[in-house]
């Protein structure tokens, strides 16, 4: 049994040289006699594991000096209340609606503050993003909330919002590292791992160092606050260490591929295939705006749920796993991360392309 084509949306597909080395020095760390998994946090290796992970991924972001590298746990979810429990110095925030997890973050927020729905695509199903460039922004607004690709429906903001000055917060769980992004034009950048980088159990923060202060909502957790973990170098407590550590093989992969330019270009890639796929297709289509197109999750259905039912079973049969889509929107999805292989993406057309000739 070999590995298959996993188009899962997270917990997702990782580079198979990343689980390699993993393998290699699951007993032995590099001549510590242990696994990463069995040694302190504290240790020499560890701090070496982390700090160079942290430097990794400044490199691949060009991360300026003034944003701190958080290494998190609770999710994208529990950022969900940690951002308006760290940033909500005036009680209000104002979020973009264009899927379910930028909502459930928006009523997170509304526990700690007024948090106000400036737009949304809720109205078509979040198969588009809405025009951000003249936004009721409120004066106050501590800051200006998007989910930057939203895992769910298959879109992705191409321009960022006009945030009129205002702080702007992203939620890029599942675009994070896809290609380079300008960081300086954000607040806080966070993400869960488990989509594009790996395994659950880390979320990453990176957070512009003027909005980590000792001024937080009353009553906030230590373990919740910005500052604690940026005082502490993400090390106050015990951190997902192993998890940190597989992350860290995935920003040297990733280096070693040639950085996010190239990243872009072979998703860019992968994506077109797939598309360009479903916009010739007589019975695929896709569900969003085409201008409005993620690069990661390419949701799409034939129209039929008995279709897609039947397809979703005879793509695992062909070695193509996870294809169903969200259980709240049905029809299929596939994610294609940094670490699907091109070959994946060309394996799904061709039956795709089949699977329409015997259904057609
Ligand atoms: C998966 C996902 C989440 C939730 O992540 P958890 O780590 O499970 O809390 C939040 N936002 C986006 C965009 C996601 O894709």
């Amino acid at each position: 049994m070999g590995r298959v084509y996993n188009f899962s949306a997270g917990p997702a597909v990782l580079p198979e040289e990343v689980l390699k080395e993993a393998a290699e020095e699951m007993l032995d760390y590099k001549g510590t006699g242990m696994s990463v998994m069995e040694m302190s946090h504290r240790s020499k290796a560890f701090q070496t594991i982390i700090e160079t992970a942290e430097q990794d991924l400044r490199d691949l972001l060009h991360i300026p000096d003034n944003y701190k590298v958080l290494f998190l746990q609770g999710g994208a979810s529990l950022q969900f209340a940690m951002i308006p429990m760290n940033l909500m110095k005036h009680k209000k925030a104002d979020y973009i609606i264009t899927g379910q997890w930028a909502k459930k973050a928006y009523q997170e927020a509304k526990k700690y503050g007024e948090a106000k729905a400036i737009a949304s695509s809720e109205d078509k199903t979040y198969s588009y993003i809405p025009d951000c460039s003249d936004l009721p922004i409120d004066e106050d607004a501590d800051y200006v909330y998007i989910c930057e690709n939203n895992t769910i429906y298959g879109t992705k903001f191409k321009t960022l919002p006009n945030t009129k000055g205002k702080t702007l917060v992203a939620d890029v769980s599942s675009c994070f590292l896809s290609e380079p992004m300008d960081v300086t034009k954000y607040g806080v950048i966070y993400g869960g791992v488990q989509k594009n980088i790996g395994p659950a159990g880390v979320a990453i923060a990176i957070i512009r160092e003027d909005l980590i202060t000792e001024e937080v909502l009353p009553g906030t957790p230590t373990m919740l606050k910005y500052k604690i973990h940026a005082d502490n170098d993400s090390l106050y407590n015990t951190p997902p260490c192993y998890g940190i550590y597989i992350c860290g093989k995935v920003f040297q992969w990733l280096k070693n591929m040639g950085g996010l330019e190239v990243m872009r270009e072979r998703n860019e890639k992968k994506a077109k295939l797939l598309y360009d796929f479903l916009d010739e297709s007589e019975l695929f289509r896709g569900t969003v705006e085409k201008k409005d197109r993620s690069l990661m999750n390419v949701p799409f259905v034939t129209g039929n749920e008995e279709l897609d039912a039947k397809f979703v079973k005879e793509a695992k049969e062909a070695g193509l796993e996870n294809l169903k889509g969200h259980r709240t929107v049905g029809g299929m999805r596939a994610s294609i991360y940094n670490a699907m292989p091109l070959e994946g993406v060309e394996k799904l057309v061709e039956f795709m392309r089949e699977f329409e000739k015997r259904n057609k």
